[in-house]
C-alpha cells in the first residue's frame, strides 16, 4: 500500500515537473560535452612554453641565416704589405749600379774615368718630382761635392735610401714621409756626374749592404 502511493507520488512529482527535469538533463549534457572537449585538447608541448608562438627575446634557435649552424668567425684582419715603387718617372738608366762582383766599375763621364757606383742614375727632367719610394722617417739631409744635395730617408726593416743630385730640399730632417710623398726634385747637383744632365742618384742599403736599386724596387713590387 505504501509502495503504491509512493509511485503514485513520484509519477506525480515528474508529471508536475517535467520541464524542470528536461532543463537540468540539458545543463548536465552541455557541461559533459565542454568537460569532454577539454580533455581531448592536444597538450601544448613541453618545450615550447608559449605554445608555437616564437618569443622575441629567445635567441637559442636563431642561427643568423647561418644555414649550416657553423660558428660565426670574423676573418683575421690582412696586414697590409706596403711595397716600394720608383721614386720618379724616369725614362732611362744613366750610370748602373756597381755590385762589385758583376759589374765592379762604371763609366764616369763628367771624370771622364771608371770608377764604383753605389748607386742608379735615373734620368729625368730638371725639377722633375722626386717621392719617397715607401713610408718612412727622413733621417739626414745634406750637401755635398760628389752627390749634391741628398735626402736620406730611414725606411724601416734595415732600409735606408739616398735621394742625391737633388735641388735644394724642402723637407727637414726627422720628417715622416709616406709613400708617394715630394722629398725633393732632380737636378744636376751632383758635381760628380754633372754631365750626365738632370738625374735622380738613388742609392739603397739593406742591412748596411748596398744594393741594386732597380732589383731591389722590382723584387719588392712584387
Ligand atoms: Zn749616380
Amino acid at each position: 500500500m505504501n509502495n503504491y502511493k509512493n509511485q503514485t507520488k513520484l509519477s506525480r512529482f515528474i508529471k508536475n515537473n517535467a520541464t524542470l527535469l528536461v532543463i537540468i538533463f540539458c545543463v548536465f549534457a552541455i557541461l559533459s560535452l565542454v568537460l569532454v572537449s577539454y580533455l581531448v585538447t592536444p597538450d601544448v608541448p613541453v618545450d615550447n612554453p608559449n605554445g608555437g608562438i616564437p618569443d622575441p627575446d629567445d635567441n637559442t634557435n636563431v642561427n643568423n641565416g647561418n644555414q649550416n649552424n657553423e660558428p660565426t668567425t670574423k676573418p683575421e684582419p690582412q696586414p697590409i704589405v706596403e711595397t716600394f715603387s720608383y721614386p720618379l718617372e724616369f725614362v732611362s738608366v744613366g750610370m748602373e749600379h756597381c755590385d762589385g762582383q758583376e759589374v765592379i766599375f762604371v763609366y764616369n763621364s763628367t771624370l771622364n774615368t771608371w770608377r764604383n757606383h753605389k748607386g742608379v742614375d735615373l734620368m729625368a727632367e730638371e725639377g722633375a718630382t722626386v717621392s719617397a719610394m715607401k713610408s718612412g722617417e727622413i733621417v739626414e739631409i745634406g750637401n755635398s761635392y760628389e752627390l749634391g744635395w741628398y735626402v736620406v730617408v730611414d725606411h724601416g726593416d734595415g732600409v735606408v735610401a739616398t735621394y742625391a743630385s737633388l735641388a735644394e730640399p724642402q723637407v727637414v730632417k726627422g720628417q715622416k714621409v709616406v709613400k708617394g710623398e715630394k722629398i725633393g726634385q732632380a737636378s744636376t747637383s751632383a758635381s760628380y756626374e754633372f754631365s750626365q744632365g738632370a738625374h735622380l742618384h738613388l742609392e739603397i742599403e739593406q742591412n748596411g749592404e748596398s744594393v741594386d736599386p732597380i732589383k731591389f724596387i722590382e723584387n719588392q713590387s712584387k
